[in-house]
């Protein structure tokens, strides 16, 4: 992992940030730029980048991550109305932080942005 990982040092506790779930596996923070009125980050434990950095992974991870991301959102009051899921891979994908993570982006309508 590298040193300067900010999310690393979010779930080490060293910079402080309010966990709003926990797991084995992953946890979910609010994101600090909120691009909507609930925009959360599920966050895996494990610190890697992009999906291309796997091999034969198993998978129950990614099932801890989209059941953080189904919990929040009924936590948030959004699972109804609905809500978008985000991953950035890379430079074109516009990924900021090196450390996999999935947005949870909701709370007002998101069509007319582009991607539906
Ligand atoms: P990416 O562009 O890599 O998919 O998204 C990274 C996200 O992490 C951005 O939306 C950014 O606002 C968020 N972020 C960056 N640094 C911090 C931080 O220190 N705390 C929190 N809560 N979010 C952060």
């Amino acid at each position: 992992m590298p040193e300067d990982c900010i999310f690393c040092m979010i779930r080490d506790g060293v910079i402080p940030s309010e966990k709003l779930y926990s797991d084995d596996d992953c946890f979910v923070i609010r994101d600090i730029n909120p691009l909507a009125p609930t925009h959360l980050l599920v966050i895996p434990n494990r610190c890697f980048s992009q999906l291309s950095e796997l091999v034969d992974e198993p998978d129950a991870m990614f099932a801890s991550v989209f059941a953080a991301a189904r919990k929040m959102a009924a936590q948030e009051g959004i699972a109804e109305s609905g809500y978008r899921l985000i991953v950035n891979q890379g430079s074109d994908g516009g990924q900021e932080v090196a450390h996999f993570h999935m947005h949870i982006l909701g709370g007002k309508s998101l069509r007319g942005l582009g991607l539906g």
